[in-house]
């Protein structure tokens, strides 16, 4: 069987995935202040409360339509660079998303296609310049290279999953070019950046969820 994720489902990991980011506020938050303003947790945050409280009305909603809700929640209740980078990741990717109602591999990567391009759009930002783009670029690339040669959904999954860790921890030796990082005589070298983190943690529990399903 392959994966057939609906918006349902898709609700359900933003909830898993606010679970694990409300986890990790000591960790988060002790990164930020290490290589910017150490608010990133709580931005971030303050958006999957947001989200989580909004479940049952999103999980109403067509594809689209909540795909769009939560780019538009994002950008009003996230702050700082995140909120406009999510915000405009998810409104890309309710476009793509139009008229479908169900997530196979192919809609995936179109839809993790789609954000990439949109945060680099918005924030003016490229793979290797030590963002939450790293870890999401290296999954997208990853998942669209096993699914182009064949591979069984499942194998496309951990494949992204893998790929968002492995874009994650790359960002340690990473000199930062954008966001607040890139202000430190350092450019944070040595230090993850905080949004490839929390990037990581949420593709980590889209691929979890998403082969749970097929399982
Ligand atoms: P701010 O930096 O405005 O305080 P946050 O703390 O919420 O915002 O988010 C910081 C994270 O946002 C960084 O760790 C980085 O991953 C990401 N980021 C910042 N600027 C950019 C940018 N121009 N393009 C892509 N990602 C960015
Ligand atoms: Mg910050």
């Amino acid at each position: 069987m392959g994966l057939a994720m609906t918006c349902v489902d898709y609700v359900d990991y933003l909830v898993q995935a606010g679970k694990r980011i409300a986890s990790q506020k000591e960790y988060i938050t002790a990164l930020d202040s290490k290589t910017g303003d150490g608010d990133h947790w709580v931005n971030l945050n303050m958006g999957f409360e947001k989200l989580s409280a909004m479940q049952a009305e999103l999980q109403s909603l067509k594809l689209a339509p909540m795909l769009q809700k939560v780019g538009m929640t994002m950008m009003s209740v996230v702050g700082g660079s995140s909120g406009a980078l999510y915000g405009s990741a998810y409104i890309a990717a309710a476009k793509v998303a139009e008229g479908r109602d169900v997530i196979d591999v192919l809609l995936l990567c179109a839809l993790l296609d789609s954000m990439q391009k949109a945060i680099m759009q918005r924030g003016r930002a490229e793979p290797g310049f030590k963002t939450m783009l790293d870890s999401l670029h290296v999954a997208v690339t990853r998942m669209q290279k096993a699914v182009d040669s064949g591979q069984d959904d499942v194998t496309a999954l951990t494949a992204m999953k893998n790929g968002a860790k492995d874009g994650m921890e790359s960002t340690k030796d990473m000199e930062a070019v954008k966001g607040r990082a890139s202000y430190q005589t350092n450019k944070g070298v040595g230090e993850l950046d905080p949004g490839a983190v929390t990037m990581c943690m949420q593709l980590e529990c889209l691929a979890d969820l998403a082969i749970l399903k097929i399982a």
